[in-house]
């Protein structure tokens, strides 16, 4: 979250010549992709549709899709996936719903009693308020739970474990405490929620707890609900734990839809349910467990907002946790329209949002839905109108996201031969609100979002959102080669794609160019997965008249049309080389980062340092040696990022001379070309998979097995040095070489066929 900018940036706004405001792009302006004459079809088209997206009905449709809580499997969730069928019938699409069927475990039993040195027995219930109308919607709402807990019965002491990722137990090892046999309480935050039981359980815990810290996302941050966007006391996160990063996204019972021989697992054997108890609580139910605690004091970075004083344990304290499911079966239901295409029906566009929510989800997701509806609406006005897409456009309502994005997978693999060969991108968003526009995904799109986003206008400052994302990202710039980057490079650097959401089989199974898009930054809130995310708090505290609501739809539907009607389809390549220049300095800059700790820690070991600076009355524990990372040899995959420089400069050479001709070619070659520009990001997967995840085919982006949503960057040689696998680093670095050059490949390839064009 970009919490400083604001202050910052609205001195900012004073120092911004007039002339910098955003208007619509002139009609002669080029258009990569396209021919002049195309092009200039192609910006009226687009400003017409930019006209079209309207607050007010973003307004209704979320005031109707969160009025009930929507859940997988809840009534309403079904009711809601029947009325955007009709929508999207009702705007002349073709419209249709496919269903799945998933195990999703609902709770039956959740107790959290401590039973010493005091007894306290945790409410584990949100509370309803008056001002808040769907609040008190109690018999449709989900309990607070984390789904695919395994379920059990455990008395254990308690420990402390801060966000309970590795660094947090290696600490907790030097100040002598262990967790074997006991339940850990960590805190949300810094990693995905599932990585907390999965490093718990590795370390020998016996159950999690993991409550949400004030310090984090409640009153330390601001005033909290109803009276401000914070999490009130008793407020809670629910969510998933399924440990999908290791093993795969989707139903656990099936691994991959699209391998007839993958085996049918079952509750008792699936590799990415939790290995111990896992309940989320609130703030209220956590400081009296949090206070029952002794033992060492905490260190000063794990120190919460409340108002106690925080110990690791576990001292005498004794907790009781009790977690039973319902193990039950359920229908997810994908609702998925089609415009055809007009001239390459074959090569498709997909975009996407999801439909469900863990309560009321007026934010997560139907802030999103709303702005995909609306780009749907106004797709079907175009149509009428006479805009003829080129390419078919797939739109996809996705239900089962949140328990882990059970609906997505589920039809990406069941059409994945289908979509490997025909889908050119896939575009998500899940939620929004007011601020700057986050773009992440695939780095041969860098460029093209780059010029969408120049095309945008800013609802706030007036400028186009590009020129706000890059202004207000100097002012927040950590270093003068930030600051100068963000001054002199032409194109704003786009984040890698780890997971979170509904794109994640696209990209990471398929090898489907994606991208993620939303805007951010300027509200806060500790609403998340509660039952709050709903349409009063949305229109308290969030994008209040739905202007960025509008502003997403822009985005998104001019990306879809561009895509859609491009002769050629304007991948570029050049950012994409850049970025994988940076993301080899960043592993070498990684590896020498463990060069030097490793040595110093041996040099401190030996001179006595840890010995000298004991505290008897505080004893802590010296770390303990670890060898010196060896040289890893990285000239392949250098030399692999000069053959790969060398092709996307030859490509974008190619491009610009055959553009400034008007694309004088034959149906047949451009249709040539476009089909390997469609596969080029399919050059980038090795059907073999990452180390001990083979569902994981992208050798460039993949969620982290130890951080959960965050991205790993060329993760087999990342992980694998993070992880001290040496030789396997050494292995992973030939394989990573070996995608970039079949990617040069294809890309020069596609740049001897923009030659052939006269
Ligand atoms: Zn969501």
């Amino acid at each position: 979250m970009r919490r400083s900018v604001l202050a910052l940036f609205v001195i900012g706004v004073f120092l911004i010549p007039a002339n910098a405001d955003w208007s619509e792009p002139k009609a002669d302006a080029p258009l990569d992709g396209f021919s002049m004459p195309h092009a200039r079809i192609e910006r009226e088209w687009e400003s017409k549709f930019r006209a079209l997206p309207d607050p007010e009905r973003q307004r209704q449709y979320m005031q109707l899709l969160s009025a009930r809580p929507h859940h997988v499997g809840s009534a309403y969730d079904k009711q809601n996936a029947e009325w955007i069928l009709s929508k999207f019938k009702e705007w002349g699409l073709d419209a249709k719903i496919e269903t799945f069927k998933v195990l999703f475990p609902t709770p039956k039993r959740r107790l959290v009693e401590l039973l010493e040195p005091t007894h306290y027995t945790a409410k584990l219930q949100e509370p309803a308020f008056a001002e808040d109308p769907t609040s008190n919607q109690k018999d449709e709402q989900l309990p607070t739970y984390n789904a695919y807990s395994r379920d059990g019965d455990v008395t254990a002491p308690l420990v402390y474990v801060n966000y309970g990722v590795p660094d947090d137990y290696d600490r907790l090892g030097r100040l002598g405490v262990s967790v074997k046999g006991a339940i850990v309480i960590a805190r949300y935050g810094h990693s995905w929620r599932g990585i907390k039981p999965k490093v718990a359980a590795e370390h020998g815990a016996v159950g999690c707890l993991i409550y949400s810290d004030p310090k984090d996302d409640g009153y330390f941050g601001g005033d909290v609900f109803p009276k401000g966007a914070m999490r009130p006391d008793q407020g809670v996160q629910r969510g998933s734990v399924l440990d999908f990063a290791s093993a795969y996204p989707g139903d656990p019972l099936t691994p991959d839809r699209g391998d007839p021989n993958a085996p049918h697992m079952t509750k008792d054997n699936a590799p990415s349910i939790t290995k111990i108890p896992t309940l989320p609580i609130s703030y209220g139910d956590a400081q009296p467990l949090l206070a029952a605690l002794s033992g060492p004091l905490a260190p000063e970075e794990w120190r919460g907002g409340l108002p106690i004083t925080y110990h690791v344990g576990p001292g005498i304290s004794k907790v009781h946790l009790v977690i039973e499911s319902n193990w039950d079966i359920k229908e997810v239901n994908d609702v998925i329209a089609r415009i055809p295409g007009t001239g390459e029906p074959d090569q498709w566009v997909v975009r996407g949002n999801h439909h469900d929510a863990w309560v009321n989800g007026a934010e997560d997701p139907i802030s999103g839905q709303m702005t995909l509806l609306e780009e749907a609406r106004s797709f079907g006005e175009l149509l009428k109108q006479g805009w003829k897409p080129k390419r078919t456009i797939i739109y996809c309502a996705w239900d089962g996201e949140e328990p882990m994005l059970l609906g997505s997978t589920a039809w990406a693999e069941t059409h994945g031969r289908e979509l490997q060969e025909h889908a050119a991108i896939y575009i998500n968003s899940d939620g929004n609100d007011r601020g700057y526009l986050a773009m992440e995904g695939s780095h041969s799109l860098e460029h093209f979002m780059n010029e969408v986003a120049r095309n945008i206008e800013d609802p706030e400052s007036k400028l186009s959102v590009f020129e706000r994302e890059r202004l207000a990202g100097i002012t927040e710039a950590k270093s003068d080669e930030e600051r100068k980057e963000l001054r002199q490079r032409p194109d704003l650097r786009m984040g890698a794609l780890g997971s979170g959401s509904d794109y994640t089989t696209f990209i990471d199974h398929l090898g489907i160019a994606s991208l993620n898009l939303y805007y951010q930054g300027e509200d806060d809130g500790g609403i998340y997965h509660s039952v709050y995310d709903d349409f009063y708090w949305y229109t308290h505290f969030s994008d209040t008249n739905f202007t960025y609501g509008v502003a997403l739809s822009q985005t998104i539907g001019t990306a879809v049309m561009r895509m859609a009607d491009a002769d050629i389809l304007p991948y570029q390549f050049t950012d994409l080389a850049d970025t994988m220049q940076k993301y080899t300095k960043d592993l070498q800059k990684l590896l020498r980062d463990k060069q030097d700790e490793s040595r110093e820690r041996a040099e401190e070991l030996k001179e006595g340092a840890f010995s000298a600076a004991f505290d008897p009355r505080k004893p802590t524990i010296a770390p303990p040696p670890e060898d010196i990372p060896p040289h890893l040899n990285f000239a392949p995959l250098e030399n692999a990022l000069d053959v790969l420089s060398k092709s996307a400069e030859h490509y974008k050479t190619a491009f610009d001379k055959a553009e400034a001709s008007g694309f004088s070619a034959s149906e047949a070659q451009m249709d040539a070309l476009n089909q390997k520009l469609i596969h080029s990001e399919r050059g980038l997967i090795d059907p073999a998979g990452l180390p001990r995840r083979p569902w994981y085919k992208h050798m460039i982006y993949a969620p982290g097995v130890y951080s959960g949503y965050a991205p790993k960057t060329m993760p087999g040689i990342r992980e694998a040095i993070e992880q001290r696998h040496w030789q396997e680093a050494d292995t992973e670095i030939l394989r990573v070489a070996k995608v970039l050059e079949n990617e040069a490949a294809i890309i020069d390839s596609a740049a001897a066929d923009l030659g052939g064009f006269q």
